[in-house]
């Protein structure tokens, strides 16, 4: 048995919290290649490693003195390595390269990274165990996007020379020959390469939250925890904003058939989330897990007889693709066709995609509309119950909530209910009260 264990912030944002993860390693020796994040909040003020990095960058960019910030970020982990008594092991030259790098040449990622990497440092110190350098196993193509390829080739060669190692999450190296970074929370993205390339049984993913919760915990006062969801469901809700892993978490693992686990940190007792490929585990819910995101616009066209026009929709989504914007649902009526896209693709090119959708396929009118939030109920128990969109509707009624746009999709597993942003937080509740609390 082999597991690959990622502490996300909030497990790592202290010394104290470092000896909880290394008392949950060292309770089962299948943990063996650790996947630390940057050191997150220890209060609900407090300010993540990584976004200080991130001002420290730009304050260095703009030409500014970066003494004084990069003195706070290492108090940090000066913190950490006093309280866990490393003696011999000091991070000072690290900073001295890191302070060089940031003054001569600043570069976003390479500052971002930084936090993994020190942490990690301080991890393997702390465990005895190898550090591996990410910019050397994990590789980025000209795109951006990770290279499946040479990354699997390479980390596995190294993860066979050592038995138990640290590989810093967040970054690789890029195309360039420079740091790159994964987007916000790529931790969780990293933590699942190294589990398949080291052909891991398990990939647990170490959070503050009990697992996966039915809810937003911040919208909904202590929702339950889903027990199994599979990674179907929980890349619909990881879209849809439910932000516990990174929504490209799932992708190396699930083509390995690797089971994530969630679990806590604070309550290492308890068993989390499973997110597995497929289950027969019998649900306690028809529903598995309700999230939502805000700031969707909808572009409203309507054309006589557009139902029979060969090519109408093709011309459409062509004005959206000529600006670069990319759409999310599309529900349609005879005459009618939705289009539902993020505001922050849009707007700043609603004209050039208004002028766009009237020069291709002409239609009688456009009309857009801002302030959607989108709420999408997830679980693969619809398909075998009846009445959900109704009960759905009904809860929503209740509330006065004016739905704005309904959409099943075909594989019945997940209902898309738009809703004005002002509805957001009471529509999630009351659509958690009919389905989990009033079951
Ligand atoms: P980490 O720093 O460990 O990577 P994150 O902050 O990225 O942790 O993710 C955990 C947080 O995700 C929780 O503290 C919680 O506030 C938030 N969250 C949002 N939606 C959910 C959900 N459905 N279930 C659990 N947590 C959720
Ligand atoms: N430290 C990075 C962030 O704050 C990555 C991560 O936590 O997964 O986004
Ligand atoms: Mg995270």
């Amino acid at each position: 048995m082999k597991k690959v264990v990622k502490f996300g912030g909030s497990s790592l944002a202290s010394a104290e919290q470092f000896k909880k993860v290394k008392n949950i390693i060292d309770a089962d020796e299948s943990r063996v290649y650790v996947v630390p994040s940057a050191p997150g909040k220890r209060f609900s003020d407090d300010t993540k490693v990584t976004d200080m990095l991130l001002h420290v960058y730009k304050t260095a960019s703009e030409g500014k003195d970066i003494d004084e910030e990069i003195k706070a970020i290492k108090a940090r982990y000066d913190e950490i390595i006093t309280g866990l008594e490393l003696k011999d092991f000091s991070l000072d030259e690290d900073f001295e390269i890191i302070k060089k790098n940031l003054k001569e040449e600043p570069e976003v990622d390479y500052a971002a990274s930084r936090g993994e990497y020190l942490n990690g440092k301080i991890m393997a110190a702390y465990l005895g165990i190898q550090f591996i350098d990410a910019a050397e196993v994990i590789f980025f193509n000209e795109e951006g996007n990770l290279n499946d390829y040479k990354t699997e080739k390479t980390l596995s060669a190294k993860l066979k020379q050592y038995d138990r190692a640290v590989v810093p999450g967040f970054y690789g190296m890029g195309k360039n020959g420079k740091v790159k970074t994964f987007s916000r929370g790529g931790s969780d993205v990293t933590g699942s390469i190294v589990a398949r390339a080291s052909k891991a049984d398990v990939y647990e993913n170490w959070t503050d939250v009990s697992g996966f919760l039915v809810a937003d915990p911040r919208i909904v006062d202590s929702p339950k925890a889903i027990k199994f969801i599979t990674y179907r469901e929980l890349r619909e809700l990881s879209y849809m904003g439910a932000s516990v892993l990174h929504e490209d978490a799932i992708f190396p693992v699930r083509r390995a058939g690797i089971p994530i686990n969630i679990r806590n940190t604070n309550k290492p007792e308890d068993e989390g989330t499973w997110i597995v490929e497929s289950t027969c585990q019998k649900q306690d819910y028809v529903v598995t897990g309700i999230a939502g995101k805000k700031d969707f616009c909808t572009v409203f066209i309507t054309k006589a007889m557009m139902n029979s026009e060969i090519g109408f929709g093709r011309k459409v989504l062509q004005a959206f693709e000529e600006n670069s914007i990319s759409f999310e649902h599309m529900p349609s009526g005879i005459d009618t066709m939705t289009i539902v896209v993020h505001a922050d693709e849009f707007i700043h090119k609603e004209q050039s995609v208004i002028s766009a959708i009237h020069r291709l396929a002409e239609p009688d009118s456009v009309e857009i509309e801002s302030g959607l939030a989108l709420i999408a109920v997830v679980g693969r128990g619809m398909k075998s119950a009846s009445g959900t969109a109704g009960k759905l509707c009904t809860a929503l009624a209740k509330k006065d909530i004016n739905i704005k746009m309904i959409d099943q999709g075909s594989s019945e597993l997940n209902i898309i209910v738009g809703v004005n942003n002002k509805d957001f937080d009471t529509a999630i509740k009351a659509i958690y009260e009919v389905f989990i609390e009033k079951k």
